[in-house]
């Protein structure tokens, strides 16, 4: 009854994340799903404490340990949750993996250990029939095995648990500022090596599965320890462990500060993956389903970020990409000049639109002016201008950044238009208002086929009748490239913090 009861709470655990996961899809639904997706967890979680039985019927204990350790992290993953800012989301979310991922390591150092000191025996029904004092009192030699499934699942387990726990560190320390970028000559090289050893090592133990002598201390009916004959290569499992970690940190190192979002992404499939070793493991299917889809939402995530700037998985691996030549501070090379505007004539401009379509950018993220955009929003409207946001797929530094910075601000789901649908309305747009956006209105996307960014679709906002740029000078964005927009006839540069600049602004059309 009681096990019926468990995989009740499994089986809700698992609706609950594919429905949360579905709800993450719309920024109106995607609280909820988050909340419903948590929910299940709990419950999957309290089943498996509370219901949890092995094979010889016993519960789980230790709760002193189960329940402190929960309320530790916890109160550390609250706290962290409510302080954190959102420019440092992506940093956070590299940890929380990195910690997923050393869970699926440890994970697996444990049911080894667990697994090579206590095999299965062969003697079916051992502990119940024939009892064991008939087997021989204390300390009977009978034959176990350990399957190589079971050995290949934590293997699989080890290295990609231990990769996406030290590369997801790196990531940390790299979006945080305390690792630099790190490669050298042949570096990818001995990447290949680290992964081909730590996978050959790994064969090498699997190898050894099959039959064995065992010992097993018997006490009543029941045994108590049971342990090998032979020996097994105990450290060349800690040399694979080893070589797993190594090569998280030398896969990340030289990867550019900027594409760690995508990394993280990697890392977030890897660790899913790891995760969903673990339910194979205990054949608990909660731990299976939450770990796939984990792991395939991390894979698609990447895709869908590597698509929406136009490169390559290999390109953001290898590639240098954000660490090229800087444009310089003019950036005027061939460019001409650009033109300014001061904040009365923009608020002017604005204010007698018959349409404002605001483009958000990395910069708003970093002035943290949501909420300054949200007021000239308002009061735009309150004189009558229709406004609109346009969201570029890949603006700021984390898949969906934009929408949950103006979230933030309560600007509703229904302003905010999808590239395609921007690109339809620029047209009709009278201003649009770029605040702290660069490489998502960049035109070399679509005229320079040298361009690293060339091929990523992008706003097209030069198809509306003016354009006011906001940024605090001329210096490029993320990609590191210079921007023809900027020195375009349609378009007026509005310089400052973006923050500042939308106080301003929003006090002068007060004042019209
Ligand atoms: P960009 O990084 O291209 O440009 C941001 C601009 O904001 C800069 O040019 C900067 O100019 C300006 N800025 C910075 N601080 C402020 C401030 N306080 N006030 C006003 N302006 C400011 O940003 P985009 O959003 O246009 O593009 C995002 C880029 O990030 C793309 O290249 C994308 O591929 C990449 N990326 C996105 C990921 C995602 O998931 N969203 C993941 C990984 C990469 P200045 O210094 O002159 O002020």
């Amino acid at each position: 009854m009681e096990l019926n009861i468990l995989t009740l709470c499994y089986l809700i655990g698992s609706v609950t994340f594919i429905l949360g996961l579905k709800m993450l899809s719309n920024p109106a639904t995607a609280r909820k799903g988050n909340l419903i997706a948590a929910a299940g967890m709990i419950i999957a979680i309290l089943g498996t404490i509370f219901l949890y039985k092995d094979e010889a019927g016993n519960k789980l204990h230790n709760y002193g340990w189960i329940f402190g350790g929960i309320a530790i992290g916890g109160v550390i993953g609250t706290l962290a949750a409510k302080k954190v800012k959102m420019t440092a989301m992506p940093e956070m979310v590299s940890m929380f993996n990195g910690m997923g991922g050393a869970c699926a390591a440890l994970i697996s150092i444990v049911e080894f250990n667990h697994l090579i000191k206590h095999p299965h025996l062969d003697q079916d029904g051992f502990t119940l029939y024939p009892p064991l004092s008939s087997l021989g009192g204390h300390g009977a030699s009978l034959t176990g095995y350990i399957p190589a499934t079971e050995l290949v699942i934590i293997m699989a387990g080890l290295i990609i648990g231990s990769v996406s726990f030290a590369g997801s560190m790196i990531a940390w320390g790299k979006l945080n500022g305390t690792i630099k970028d790190f490669s050298f000559k042949g570096q990818h090289i001995i990447n290949l090596v680290l992964l081909a050893a730590a996978i050959g090592l790994s064969i090498v133990i699997i190898s050894k599965a099959g039959h064995f002598g065992v010992e097993a201390n018997l006490s009543g009916n029941d045994f108590q320890t049971v342990t090998f004959n032979s020996h097994f290569p105990i450290l060349i499992f800690y040399a694979v462990f080893a070589l797993a970690l190594l090569y998280g940190v030398f896969f990340v190192m030289p990867i550019g500060g900027a594409d760690m979002p995508v990394v993280i992404s990697i890392l977030n499939s890897f660790t899913g993956v790891a995760a969903a070793c673990g339910g194979f493991l205990y054949d608990n299917k909660v731990m299976l389903t939450g770990g796939i889809l984990v792991g395939a939402a991390g894979t698609l995530l990447t895709i869908l970020m590597c698509k929406a700037m136009n490169r390559s998985l290999a390109n953001v691996l290898i590639g240098s990409f954000g660490g090229g030549a800087k444009a310089g501070p003019a950036g005027a090379k061939q460019q001409g000049a650009y033109k300014e505007i001061t904040l009365s004539d923009a608020a002017v401009l604005m204010a007698y639109a018959n349409k404002v379509m605001i483009v958000p950018g990395y910069g708003l993220a970093v002035a943290q002016a949501q909420h300054a955009c949200h007021d000239l929003e308002k009061l735009l409207e309150s004189k009558g201008v229709e406004v609109k946001y346009a969201i570029h797929p890949v603006a700021g530094r984390m898949p969906g950044h934009m929408n949950v910075l103006l979230a933030e601000a309560d600007v509703s789901y229904e302003k905010l238009l999808e590239m395609e649908q921007a690109n339809e309305e620029f047209p009709s747009t009278d201003v649009v208002l770029i605040l702290g956006a660069n490489d998502v209105v960049n035109p070399a996307a679509k005229t320079d086929p040298s361009s690293p960014i060339y091929g990523m679709p992008i706003l097209d906002v030069e198809l509306a009748k003016n354009v006011i740029v906001n940024k605090r000078s001329m210096k490029p964005g993320y990609a590191g490239i210079e921007n023809e927009l900027f020195f375009q006839k349609k378009t007026s540069m509005l310089f400052g913090d973006a923050k500042k600049v939308l106080q301003d602004l929003i006090g002068e059309i007060k004042n019209l």
